[in-house]
Parts: C-alpha cells; sequence; structure tokens
C-alpha cells in the first residue's frame, strides 16, 4: 500500500496513472486529485435508449454499436478546412458521421475499416437524409454489466478514453470516500474549548444553507455525477439531478458571495454626502425643448437620492438605445457642481467624446458650467493645458475616452464618476477613473440591455435604475428582413426617404477586402454606393481612419452636408442624430442580436417613422435567418438580449471583456436561472446575518473567498 490518497495529490502518483497519463491529464488543467474530482461529464450515454441505424428518426438521442465502414475527408469550400465524414453501418443500414473539425490529433486514425465502435448522439437532418453531426465514438469493448444504464461520457483526448477517465475517478473516489479530509473529523480544541487546529473539509458551504436548500453533501454529488443512479436518469439527462444542483449552486454561490461581499463593502466607504441642490438641474430642465421622461425623472430621483447619502453610490443605469440617458448624466454631474465638485464622464469612442462634448457645452454652459474634453487625438499642447485646468479645478465637467484614465490626469475634487456604455471597458478600466478621486459616487451607463440573469452575476454589487420608457413623439422603427436579390428594391426606398430630406445609414460588417472571406466590404460597397446615388453625397466611416478624419465625417453628417453614410461598426454606440431615419444593415448574418439592435437605435431618434432594413447574403442557414426574424418580431431590447444569450451564450454575448463569466464548469446562465437567484439569495442572507463573515459558521466562507479573489475581496468584508 503507498501513501493514502489526498484531494491534492498529483494524479501521476494515482494507481495506474504515471507520467505519460500524467502528462497527458495535466494539458487539460488536471493536476490533482481534487480537480479529478471536478472533471464532470460532458454528456451522459443512455444505453437504454440502444438503437439500431434503421430505426433513428431526426432529434433522437441515441447510442448505438456500428462498425466502421471507412474514413473520407473533403474540402470545404475554396478554404483550407476539411470535413471529415465517418461512414459506420450495423445490420439494419448505414450512417454517416460529420465532422467539421478534428476532435483531436490521431482522432480518425483510429477508425479502420472493420473497427467496431459505439456512437452516441443526436441524430439531424440534411438535405433529406439523417445523419451525425460531431458524435462521440468509442471503441466497443463490450462491458456486459453496462447495459442498460447512464453512464458519463468526458471530453475525450489523444490517449485517453471516457472509459479510462472513468475508471481513474471512481478509484479516486473510493480511496477518499473514508478519508478524513472528505468525512471532516472534530476539530482539536485546547482546554478552554478554543479550535485548535481542524482539517480543511471538502464541503465548504454552512449546514443551514444546505439544509435550506435541500442539498446533498459536496462528495455525494460528485460520486453520483461520475456514477448516475437508476432512480435519476431522468434528471440526469436533463441535468436537474439533485447532484447537478448542488455543484451549480455552489459555482454561483462563489461569484454572488463576492458580489454580496463589495455590495456590503461599499456601505462601509466612506464618502461626501451631497446636498440634494436641484437648482441648476431644474434650469436645465426648463431649456429644454421636452420634458423628461418617467423613467429618466425617476432615475434621477434614485440617484440623487444616493448621493445624499454618506457612502459611494454604485450604480447603473440600464436604458434601451434612444431613451435619454445622456441627460440623465448630465443632470447628475448638475448635482455634483452645485456641491462645488467635479464630474467625468468617459465613453469608449472619440466619436461619443466629441458628441457628448457638444451636448454638455449646449446644455451646461449657459448655466455656467466649463467643460473640457480629453481623447487620445487631442495635441499634446491641448492636452496639457487641460490637464492644468482640471488640476486646478477650473474645469467642472471632463468628456473623455480611455484618456481619461492617463497617469497625467488629476483632479482637484472628483466628486462623480460616470462612464457610459460601460460594457465597453474593463473592471480596470473603470476602476482606474474611480481611483482619481476620494471615493467619489460612481455611475455606469449601459444601452446594452443585459438580460435579468447576467445582470446578477455582472452587476450584482451594483444599485440599478431602469430607463424603460422612450420620450414621446418617437415613432416606432420598422424592421424588415430582406435577401440580397431584393437589394434594388431597397435602394430605391433609401432613395424616397432622401427624397424627403432625411438621411441614411448604411452599414457594412469588414473594413478592408478580404481574399478569403467573400464579402463587399465597406470601402468598395462606397464606390458601388456613391454610383448609384450620384445626386447624393455619400460619406465613408471606418474604423482604420484617424479619429479626427472620422469625427469631420460624423460633423457632416450631423450638419446634414453629407446624406449617407457608409458605415462599419465604428457608429455602433451612442450616436445620436435623430434626422436619420434608415439604417440598412449588409450581411446581417454576421452580426449578432444585441449588435444589431445596437445599430437599429442610432435610428427611430427623432419624430420621423424610421425603417430598419436587415439584408441576407445569399448563402444563408436557416437559423440566420430564423435569428433575424427575432429582429423583425421585437424592437424590445431586453427581449433581445435573452434570445441573444440563448443563442449564443455569455461568454460571446458579453465579449470578452467581461471575466468570471465563462470560469463555470457546470453551472449555465440561461438553463439554470433559478438555481442562480437561490444561490444569490444565500450569499445575501449570508452577509445579512453576518456583515463580517467571522461566526465559527462562515469561517470556511471567509478562507474560500480570501482563496479565490485575494486580499480585497475581504478588504471589504472587514
Ligand atoms: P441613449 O439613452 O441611447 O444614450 P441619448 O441620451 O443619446 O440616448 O438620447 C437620444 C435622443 O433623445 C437625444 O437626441 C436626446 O436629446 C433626446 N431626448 C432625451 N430625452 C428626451 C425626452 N425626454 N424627450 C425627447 N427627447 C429626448
Ligand atoms: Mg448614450
Amino acid at each position: 500500500m503507498g501513501m493514502p490518497l489526498k484531494l491534492d495529490t498529483q494524479v501521476q502518483f494515482i494507481k495506474g496513472v504515471g507520467p505519460k497519463l500524467g502528462d497527458i491529464l495535466h494539458k487539460k488543467g488536471i493536476d490533482t486529485v481534487q480537480d479529478l474530482l471536478e472533471w464532470y461529464p460532458r454528456a451522459y450515454e443512455d444505453r437504454r435508449a440502444a438503437r439500431n441505424i434503421a430505426s433513428l428518426k431526426p432529434d433522437d438521442l441515441v447510442s448505438l454499436r456500428a462498425e466502421v465502414l471507412g474514413v473520407h475527408a473533403f474540402n470545404m469550400g475554396k478554404s483550407k478546412r476539411k470535413m471529415y465524414d465517418v461512414v459506420i453501418r450495423d445490420g439494419s443500414g448505414k450512417i454517416h458521421c460529420k465532422f467539421f473539425r478534428i476532435p483531436y490529433k490521431g482522432f480518425f486514425e483510429r477508425f479502420q475499416p472493420g473497427h467496431k465502435v459505439r456512437v452516441i448522439g443526436k441524430v439531424t437532418h440534411f438535405r433529406g437524409q439523417i445523419q451525425f453531426q460531431h458524435p462521440d465514438i468509442q471503441d466497443d469493448s463490450v462491458d456486459a454489466e453496462n447495459e442498460n444504464k447512464i453512464l458519463p461520457i468526458y471530453e475525450e483526448t489523444e490517449g485517453l478514453s471516457t472509459r479510462q477517465l472513468s475508471k481513474m475517478i471512481n478509484f479516486a473516489i473510493n480511496e477518499l470516500k473514508e478519508s478524513p479530509e472528505v468525512k471532516g473529523e472534530p476539530p482539536k480544541k485546547n482546554r478552554y474549548g478554543g479550535v485548535l487546529e481542524q482539517a480543511e473539509p471538502f464541503d465548504k458551504l454552512p449546514s443551514w444553507i444546505i439544509q435550506k436548500y435541500e442539498l446533498p453533501k459536496r462528495f455525494e454529488a460528485i460520486t453520483n455525477l461520475h456514477n448516475p443512479p437508476v432512480d435519476h436518469y431522468q434528471e440526469f439527462l436533463d441535468r436537474k439531478s439533485p447532484f447537478h444542483k448542488r455543484i451549480i449552486f455552489e459555482e454561483f454561490f462563489w461569484l454572488e458571495l463576492l458580489l454580496a461581499a463589495k455590495k456590503t463593502g461599499f456601505k462601509k466607504e466612506q464618502a461626501r454626502a451631497f446636498k440634494k441642490d436641484f437648482s441648476l438641474v431644474k434650469k436645465l430642465t426648463a431649456s429644454l425643448p421636452f420634458e423628461l421622461t418617467g423613467a429618466q425623472k425617476r432615475a434621477l430621483k434614485e440617484i440623487a437620492d444616493d448621493l445624499e447619502k454618506p457612502h459611494p453610490m454604485h450604480r447603473l443605469v440600464q436604458g434601451d438605445v434612444g431613451s435619454g440617458k445622456t441627460l440623465v448624466a448630465l443632470a447628475a454631474a448638475l448635482i455634483a457642481k452645485s456641491n462645488g465638485l467635479q464630474a467625468a464622464i468617459m465613453v469608449p469612442t472619440e466619436i461619443l467624446a466629441e458628441q457628448h462634448f457638444r451636448n454638455s457645452k449646449l446644455f451646461l454652459e449657459p448655466l455656467g458650467l466649463t467643460i473640457g474634453m480629453l481623447t487620445g487625438s487631442q495635441k499634446q499642447s491641448e492636452r496639457k493645458q487641460t490637464f492644468e485646468l482640471l488640476k486646478l479645478g477650473a474645469i467642472d465637467l471632463i468628456v473623455g475616452t480611455h484618456a481619461l484614465i492617463q497617469d497625467e490626469v488629476e483632479f482637484k475634487d472628483l466628486g462623480l464618476v460616470i462612464i457610459d456604455e460601460q460594457h465597453r471597458f474593463g473592471v480596470h478600466q473603470r476602476n482606474a477613473l474611480k481611483q482619481k478621486g476620494i471615493s467619489p459616487h460612481f455611475l455606469v451607463m449601459t444601452a446594452t440591455p443585459i438580460p435579468r440573469t447576467l445582470a446578477m452575476t455582472v452587476y450584482g454589487d451594483l444599485d440599478v435604475s431602469v430607463i424603460d420608457e422612450l420620450p414621446k413623439g418617437r415613432a416606432p422603427i420598422q424592421t424588415r428582413v430582406v435577401f440580397e436579390s431584393k437589394r434594388r428594391e431597397v435602394m430605391n426606398f433609401v432613395r424616397d426617404q432622401l427624397l424627403k430630406g432625411r438621411q441614411a445609414y448604411i452599414v457594412y460588417p469588414l473594413v478592408e477586402e478580404s481574399e478569403k472571406i467573400d464579402l463587399k466590404d465597406a470601402v468598395s460597397a462606397f464606390e458601388t454606393i456613391q454610383n448609384e446615388f450620384k445626386e447624393y453625397k455619400v460619406a465613408l466611416l471606418h474604423g482604420k481612419m484617424k479619429p479626427a478624419e472620422k469625427e469631420s465625417v460624423m460633423r457632416e453628417f450631423r450638419d446634414k452636408k453629407t446624406h449617407i453614410l457608409v458605415a462599419t461598426t465604428v457608429i455602433e454606440v451612442g450616436v445620436d442624430v435623430p434626422n436619420a431615419n434608415i439604417m440598412v444593415i449588409e450581411h446581417t448574418e454576421r452580426f449578432g442580436l444585441s449588435q444589431l439592435h445596437q445599430l437599429r437605435g442610432r435610428v427611430g431618434r427623432g419624430e420621423h417613422k424610421s425603417f430598419c432594413i436587415l439584408m441576407l447574403g445569399h448563402a444563408v442557414s436557416e437559423e440566420s435567418r430564423a435569428r433575424s426574424a427575432i429582429m423583425e418580431r421585437t424592437t424590445d431590447g431586453f427581449e433581445i438580449a435573452e434570445a441573444d444569450l440563448e443563442l449564443r451564450g455569455p461568454g460571446e454575448f458579453m465579449g470578452t471583456r467581461q471575466s468570471g463569466l465563462t470560469g463555470f464548469k457546470m453551472a449555465n446562465l440561461v438553463r439554470d436561472l433559478q438555481i442562480l437567484q437561490e444561490a444569490r439569495a444565500a450569499a445575501f442572507e449570508t452577509l445579512a446575518k453576518d456583515p463580517d463573515l467571522r461566526s465559527p459558521d462562515h469561517l470556511q466562507l471567509r478562507k474560500e473567498l480570501l482563496k479565490k479573489h485575494g486580499p480585497t475581496a475581504l478588504a471589504t468584508v472587514g
């Protein structure tokens, strides 16, 4: 007998593993026994659903035994990519297994004609024929004891099969189940009853949470996940077993506990409480040609209430595109001014900085404020002057891009930080601006309506104001999806609107012609459109232009000197030109739904009826069509965001800027919303009961939070 296995034992010391397998496991991120236990099955195979090929129907999730007839590779289109086709047969017929990528090196080499395999996957339908796409194909070793069971399927690599992994994991489970780490041992106490030491338990959730949410113990959950028990088969196939719930709950819980701790921590920070001085705000609203919407007023009141408190505000204003967030931000800046403090607004693009700068000057200068702007493309001398004025306190409101967070920027007294289109910034950038003041109040704004599920995780530490009302008198946007073949009609329609004095955007997904991808790009399209609309002025705007050029193109469009703006997605955020009422988007299939929604939000900003025309390329999939149809059905950003999340998953949806969302091993934000809510409630209840996590029940939570997120997580918890 060797050393007893512990959770932190390196995997190569497991009996039968050794350095070579250890290496393979290491490449997958499995280093310790604990990592191995948490290598959860990717799917389950339902052997009870074993079938023969002749009986397969589309959408069946099946397992079958067959023999390989052959493997064929095909080139896909003009690209270098290959498609693989593994043809298999059984006594009843044959079927193709298609692969559009190689699962791992050497995968196809395993399948010599005559090789006996077990294929697990979903039957799909393609051009009137059934087939498998990316099924699991395993060597078929006859293991009678496993017939009529549900078996775990692991992500395989070369040299490591699902069955090997399963064996290894179960070996570890058996070795560990009686160990003190897993069973827990009574704490060693000194003679006064104080705890001397205690093995860190495998299960770190306090017992009150385990009971309240009816969760199985952690080790029990893990054991079962690797060995589906007969009485939970269906739940396993649906990922709805109590054992799944336990692990999913925990994954959410750690994130929510951090957010809850942050939020609790904010309440302890000291900030200058603002006097609720609305004198300037009243002057502003009196000067506007319209009245604030009810939702704008509500958001402003919530902000003013926050500002009055002795701890800094941390608020998110979430409002659909065109809902008028800018004015709310400007009004908040006025309250700061009334209190003798400076405010800063950071935006992601220079176009937007310039736009906010203009608006701020227009609305706030008459009220006695001095407005400044900082962008990367300004001359050094210009910037230097702004630095000086900021430091002296001679600028009340500064509008800028990332240029605001450079070291040279210093404020006299920064009281309010506003981040517009905040999803475009990383956490560090947002914090960097905050650091330029002493616990300034913090307001972030986003026009990406975030599905509730995501909002809870990403912004769980913020208070939220929702602007759920568009200004009155906005004619709704009419959206149509059309094919490329309807191009003529579309352009005629654009011409009709130009004749009426309106302006149009035509958006392209790319900037430069690329040989590989058969797409029209903005530059060549621009020339085509120029030819087509000889009697009008057409301008081009794309990301590779210099900031000054971009700004002058935007200015001419705003001033109606140009009529059509051919653009890439640089106009996606914030741009506000109320006279433009047509948005034509080419190759709609290349955009995500939320991006389309943002683009569409550039129109429908004035009193004119607006149109959004979504053009689809020739060879688009059924799925792309269905996706674009969602845009026809609704203009509600929240609904679209939900659909986008469902279609593309959270990682894609948020881009790479938001971390912490894709690190889940098992949890899925769409499927597991209910569990997320429970985990969130549990986390907030924990901190309400025990704000510093000092009670013996919560000692493990405290340790774990520290381990996972470092000392900053706990700085807030005291
Ligand atoms: P977003 O929420 O997308 O940032 P903006 O702040 O750019 O929206 O506002 C869109 C347009 O609506 C701007 O032209 C702005 O002047 C106008 N606007 C804002 N509030 C109102 C209102 N209450 N009534 C009418 N128009 C408004
Ligand atoms: Mg905006």
